[in-house]
């Protein structure tokens, strides 16, 4: 097939290009972006015709491959009756299936869900509920978090601030962020210690810990065992804070159960998901409370009120969206699926772990990486799997798999050779 990195591109592409702002890149020096023409199951066709196997699913979000059928179906049938109402003032019936059903998914009573349209934006919510659950209250001075090293929860003001500080991608942003209490990830006796101390010392200001259960991804796709979530959620209890888990990258089945949580038994009083929500097709997100956190807003007093409300909230294409993609969770063995390619993975990369450069290859669900000493040029790396036929978008010093949970064994295999040929080239 032609090299997508030669071939001249259409009109568009050229006219466009120079008014375009790209996500995370030196625009002086960037690789080029590819022109994507069209997504299909875990294939990518560029605009002259090339393809490339997937291994990304557009960030962690197409879990049923793009462009799933059953999903068209449920946006254009939603699309001929009502693609949108304000939801002030206005409910309907996808935003309240999606909200049941969610509520019915999630463990404990985490019942009382609240619709926004990015990540990011879900965890500034759910830190809203967590500091006004304090004020409402009455317990002045509660405002901070508690966040880990290696924590990634968005790109926004507020949750830029709860990021890893140091190793983070936003740490130009340091002095306009506000001050929150970052602790090591108590995964040793020495962090665990530090963890603790911190939690001492600051419980009086701090209203809750914020964590990614088992997976820190953007943080380098770092794992942690169950038992750290369950020692994060028993000192939490015993500082009398609240727990906010970010299932944003793990909730819809990434890590082998449809929440990260259940695998360490334990219920968060807040929950962030987005991404894999829709199937990735439409851009939605949700914080969903316990109901002691709910109950805190209710109040004679207007002013103990959550004031947020995103114009394109619980927009009722994306919510169709986000049943038609739990619908697919119940008709088709999605776990199953997500297991098996855990054992695909976690053969066919082993390997890796003999080439020179390679520092650690870990994989949990259907996650796989290869950790690396170093990655002098990501964009050049890439530019390799390009060439190699494959979407692979390596950063820090990570090269990882999240692939549909749809994707054959040979198109894995395809992923995964294209890994070791080019690490070892
Ligand atoms: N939280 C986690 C754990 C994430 O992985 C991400 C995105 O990668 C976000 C929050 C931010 O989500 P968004 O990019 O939709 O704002």
């Amino acid at each position: 097939q032609p090299d997508p990195l030669t071939l001249s591109q259409p009109d568009w592409y050229e006219q466009g290009l120079p008014h375009i702002w790209l996500p995370y890149s030196q625009m002086k020096t960037a690789a080029p972006p590819l022109a994507a023409h069209s997504t299909q199951g875990s294939t990518i066709t560029l605009a002259d015709g090339s393809t490339l196997t997937d291994g990304v699913a557009a960030w962690w979000t197409a879990c049923h491959g793009y462009n799933h059928p059953y999903i068209r179906k449920a946006v254009e049938k939603q699309l001929s009756t009502m693609p949108h109402i304000m939801f002030g003032g206005t409910v309907h019936k996808p935003a309240l299936t999606l909200a049941h059903r969610l509520s019915n998914m999630l463990p404990g009573d985490l019942e009382r869900v609240f619709f926004t349209d990015s990540g990011s934006v879900a965890v500034e919510v759910a830190m809203k509920m967590a500091i006004q659950y304090r004020l409402n209250k009455g317990e002045n001075g509660r405002t901070k978090m508690l966040a880990f090293k290696g924590g990634y929860h968005g790109d926004t003001l507020a949750t830029m601030a709860v990021c890893d500080p140091e190793e983070g991608m936003h740490h130009l942003y340091g002095s306009v962020l506000s001050e929150h209490i970052i602790s090591p990830l108590p995964v040793d006796e020495k962090s665990t210690a530090r963890f603790l101390s911190l939690l001492e010392q600051h419980a009086h200001e701090i209203t809750a810990i914020i964590t990614e259960p088992l997976v820190q991804g953007a943080g380098g796709m770092l794992f942690h065992s169950p038992d750290v979530l369950r020692h994060i959620r028993k000192a939490a209890d015993d500082h009398n804070i609240l727990l906010i888990l970010d299932e944003i990258f793990t909730g819809f089945g990434r890590t082998g159960t449809m929440f990260a949580c259940e695998q360490a038994d334990i219920v968060p009083d807040i929950v962030t998901v987005s991404k894999a929500l829709t199937g990735g097709t439409i851009p939605l997100a949700a914080t969903i409370a316990q109901r002691h956190v709910y109950e805190a807003f209710l109040s004679d007093n207007p002013e103990h009120a959550l004031m947020h409300g995103p114009t394109f909230m619980a927009n009722p294409l994306a919510c169709a969206c986000a049943n038609a993609s739990l619908d697919l969770f119940e008709q088709e063995p999605r776990l199953a699926q997500v297991n098996h390619i855990n054992t695909v993975l976690t053969e066919a990369l082993e390997p890796c772990r003999a080439l020179p450069g390679v520092k650690d290859v870990r994989t949990l669900g259907a996650i796989g990486v290869v950790e690396l000493e170093k990655i002098e040029n990501a964009d050049a790396l890439r530019t390799k799997f390009i060439q190699a036929g494959v979407w692979v978008r390596p950063f820090r010093n990570i090269v990882y798999l999240t692939p549909a949970f749809t994707i054959s064994d040979a198109e894995l295999l395809t992923l995964t050779d294209a890994i070791y040929k080019v690490l070892s080239s």
